[in-house]
């Protein structure tokens, strides 16, 4: 940091304008934009890749479930021409390829450090800058903070013992081994069957010798349905690139998919089942998003579309008594994030395969060779723990954020957090969240979303540096009505009966109990959203105050 003289005053100039922490999909594109401006950024990354989710998650079987060509970024006209996906849903290796092939492309790799882990931000209230400092013992000054530190970036481990005494290999699927991982011949256990352990038993159930799920809470899920995307599809797709950001700009989730403006109550029950059978047999989320509007708010018709996806959930499991298992009894469908699966009820269906319900025969420990319930002993070779995130705060927890007077950001948000549009918190000034929690962006497709924040972010710093501006802050009048907006709009979705991370719950972090809702989520759809933060924007940012 060096001392200038501006007018006769002393200022201090910061090591750099603008910081950007993470780099993955979003602070790649926050990166480009200013890279692009001209701007002094850096961004920094804590791990040895860029990348974040596409960096971390490396266990068989990840892949987007958002199609692919909806989930690449827009802004670049000579990427989309360039950019192949070969499979509708495209799995990790490729997507961290693609990551990669946009850093390189738009020769971002020297603005980016890599294994920069911050460690603390102390906003320094004299001067009006950031004070960072690294796990390496580094310190950084800048002006502006840009936090791009992902959603689920947090894998929390359940708190059960024994697990360091465990022989075998055990790891997190974030965790999942940069080499491979030895598979055959071997017995694995799988806790969790969110998103994550969906995916993964799907993918390696005919590849191990014995395969145990230990299932506390089952989830409903459907189909993926995915499919190669040929050169002849590929360019089809890309003659279409305009609409489809269009449409997905248009739709609450950010993706194709749009609801049935039907009203549930309007059709048959032939009808409505017509569109289930054919949405069950469809790619991607439509089954969830192009559903009767009512599946998200009304108990009697997810009740009645729950029990046909319970049916199929009977028809494709053997054993009647695992069938019953694997369908949920405490929530409807799509009140919790519906996992996409392949094959995943007929791995069931395999001599391999055991399902373990913990709700009978609870964990008791990790044992040296495997894992006790009440019931039985087991053995294992591996142990995967696909047992979920801190989701969303919980990347900001592990910062010593200090705002103004030295409040600490983890004790503002310990009972949830609060913001000014998802996007500013007051007290802590010149620092923009790009995809943080009540924001529309993390509840949609979500580079679909980022894109959005990053240009409000970007243009809102031209308007401070066109003004001469160094100083922003979120009023707290203007965070307290967003954040009870955020929060009554919970009221209107089945959602806010869920026990999974949409309403900040996690058993395995202290204080995000099941029944004491954080509001993480903004349950207003895409558009709207977007129209807000536009107007806002429009007002010369009324809601933050600049000097
Ligand atoms: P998750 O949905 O939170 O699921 C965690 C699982 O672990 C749950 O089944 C949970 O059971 C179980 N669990 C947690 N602690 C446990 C304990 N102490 N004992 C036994 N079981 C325990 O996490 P996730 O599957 O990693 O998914 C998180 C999110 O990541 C998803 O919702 C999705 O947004 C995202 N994701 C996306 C993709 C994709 O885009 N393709 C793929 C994977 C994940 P309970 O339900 O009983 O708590």
């Amino acid at each position: 940091m060096t001392q200038t003289t501006v007018n006769g005053q002393h200022t201090r100039k910061p090591d750099h304008e603008v910081i950007i922490i993470g780099v993955g999909m979003c602070g790649i594109y926050q990166l480009y934009r200013l890279v692009e401006l001209g701007v002094d950024v850096t961004a920094l990354e804590g791990s040895a890749g860029i990348g974040g989710t596409w960096y971390w998650n490396r266990y068989p079987g990840c892949r987007f479930d958002s199609e692919s060509y909806t989930y690449g970024f827009s802004f670049s006209k000579e990427l989309l021409s360039e950019w192949h996906w070969k499979e509708r849903f495209s799995p990790q290796p490729e997507n961290l390829k693609y990551v990669n092939y946009v850093a390189d492309k738009f020769n971002l790799h020297k603005h980016i450090q890599l294994n920069a882990r911050v460690k603390a931000a102390h906003f320094d209230e004299t001067h009006n800058l950031w004070q960072l400092s690294l796990e390496d013992g580094r310190q950084m000054t800048c002006r502006f903070l840009l936090t791009a530190l992902g959603l689920l970036s947090t894998p929390t481990m359940p708190r059960i013992a024994g697990a360091a005494d465990f022989k075998g290999q055990s790891f997190h699927t974030f965790y999942w081994p940069h080499e491979p991982v030895e598979l055959t011949g071997k017995k694995v256990a799988v806790i969790g069957t969110g998103a994550t352990g969906v995916q993964v038993i799907s993918e390696i159930a005919d590849k191990v010798k014995e395969l145990t799920v230990f299932q506390r809470r089952p989830n409903w899920c459907a189909p993926l349905n995915n499919s190669p995307i040929s050169a002849e599809e590929m360019d089809q797709i890309r003659a279409k690139y305009e609409q489809i950001f269009t449409k997905c700009s248009q739709t609450p989730g950010g993706f194709e998919h749009e609801p049935d403006r039907r009203g549930f109550y309007e059709v048959s029950r032939e009808e409505r089942l017509a569109l289930w059978k054919r949405l069950y047999g469809e790619p991607g989320f439509g089954i969830w998003l192009s559903n009767f509007r009512e599946i998200f708010t009304d108990e009697k018709a997810n009740a009645e579309f729950s029990e046909f996806i319970a049916d199929n959930i009977r028809s494709r499991v053997k054993d009647p008594v695992v069938a019953e298992k694997l369908i949920p009894k405490d929530h409807g469908f799509g009140i919790q994030r519906v996992p996409l699966e392949t094959r995943y009820y007929e791995a069931y269906n395999r001599e391999n395969v055991h399902l373990v319900d913990l709700q009978e025969t609870p964990i008791e420990c990790i044992t040296p060779t495997g894992i006790r319930t009440t019931k039985q002993e087991y053995d294992f070779d591996i142990i995967v723990y696909a047992t979920g995130f801190d989701a969303m705060t919980g990347a900001f927890d592990r910062i010593d954020i200090r705002g103004v007077g030295g409040q600490q950001l983890r004790d503002k948000w310990v009972e949830g957090p609060t913001t000014f549009l998802g996007l500013q918190i007051s007290g802590f000034p010149n620092m923009v969240m790009l995809a943080g929690p009540q924001s529309g962006s993390s509840a949609t497709n979500f580079p679909r979303g980022i894109e959005v924040c990053v240009d409000w972010a970007t243009k809102l710093l031209q308007f401070m540096w066109q003004h001469g501006y160094t100083r922003m802050e979120a009023t707290p009048e203007a965070e307290e009505r967003w954040s009870k907006h955020v929060a009554a709009m919970y009221n209107m979705v089945l959602m806010r009966k869920a026990k999974s991370w949409f309403t900040g719950y996690n058993s395995n972090v202290d204080g995000h109990e099941f029944g004491k809702i954080r509001h993480l989520v903004y349950n207003g759809g895409a558009p709207k959203y977007f129209s807000t933060i536009t107007e806002v924007a429009g007002r010369d940012y009324e809601g933050l105050v600049l000097s």
